[in-house]
């Protein structure tokens, strides 16, 4: 059996069949906050699709005096007054408010961004407000994600790019295959007559490439490596690291 949690230099006894899940000092009050789960989580609610809720109950304790505080006290420690934040570019307004969420019994940051000129609803979130640090507001997360997203693009943009050698749709870039199908058009492969074939490894280690007619029974072999989609023609190979690779046939190299 594992010990149970307790919290150093405070008197606190979780209702009976709960223990101490968590505990921390809240970054803006100085209040204690513990959080206590129930041992048997099969007592927990049950969500009636298998599932369990993990119930957890959260206490507010002023660590001067050991009191366990209502909300009507705690809430003397904090503001609950709507914030107005300024996006730097002036183009959006944040609102943010703590507010008490008296079914949770717990504080909740609401936040909203709107775009000034238009008043427009761009993004909103709801959140713990007790927190051992000072977390960032929606402005600042948004600020950080679309630097991010910026990133990545970059690096997108510096690789080279490469398309389907049929339907011309944007693929991974692979230089040994620069006309490789994508696999949609992959699935499309007919024989001359418009049978659907498809190909496949014949090795173990992802080598050869056997060609067969698409939901045959007896697996019935297509022994030819051309193939088409409609009138166009096209060559299957086996890929130089296992695999099968689809090329046009004026790309297929001995
Ligand atoms: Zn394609």
């Amino acid at each position: 059996m594992k010990t149970p949690k307790t919290i150093p230099n405070v008197r606190f006894e979780p209702e009976t069949g709960c223990e101490i899940l968590q505990f921390f000092t809240d970054f803006e009050s100085g209040l204690l906050i513990v959080i206590t789960n129930l041992i048997d989580q099969k007592q927990g609610e049950d969500f009636g699709n298998g599932a369990r809720g993990i119930i957890t109950k959260q206490y507010v304790i002023d660590p001067k005096t050991q009191e366990i505080l209502t909300p009507e006290i705690w809430k003397g420690y904090f503001s609950y007054e709507p914030v107005e934040i300024f996006s730097e570019d002036g183009l959006y307004k944040l609102v943010r408010q703590r507010i008490h969420e008296v079914q949770k019994n717990t504080d909740l940051w609401q936040e909203e961004i709107r775009e000034i000129v238009s008043g427009k609803l761009i993004s909103s979130s709801k959140s713990v407000a007790f927190h051992e640090k000072k977390q960032e507001n929606l402005l600042e997360r948004r600020k950080k994600q679309e630097q991010q997203e910026k990133e990545w693009s970059k690096k997108r943009k510096n690789e080279p790019k490469q398309f389907c050698g049929h339907c011309e749709k944007e693929v991974a870039y692979n230089a040994r295959y620069p006309k490789y199908l994508c696999s949609e058009c992959c699935s499309k492969l007919t024989d001359s007559e418009g049978r659907t074939v498809v190909f496949s490894n014949t090795g173990f280690m992802g080598t050869g490439c056997q060609g067969y007619y698409k939901n045959t029974e007896a697996q019935e072999l297509y022994n030819s490596t051309i193939c088409y989609i409609e009138k166009e023609k096209f060559v299957a190979d086996e890929e130089k690291f296992g695999g099968i690779v689809i090329q046009p046939c004026g790309f297929y190299e001995e």
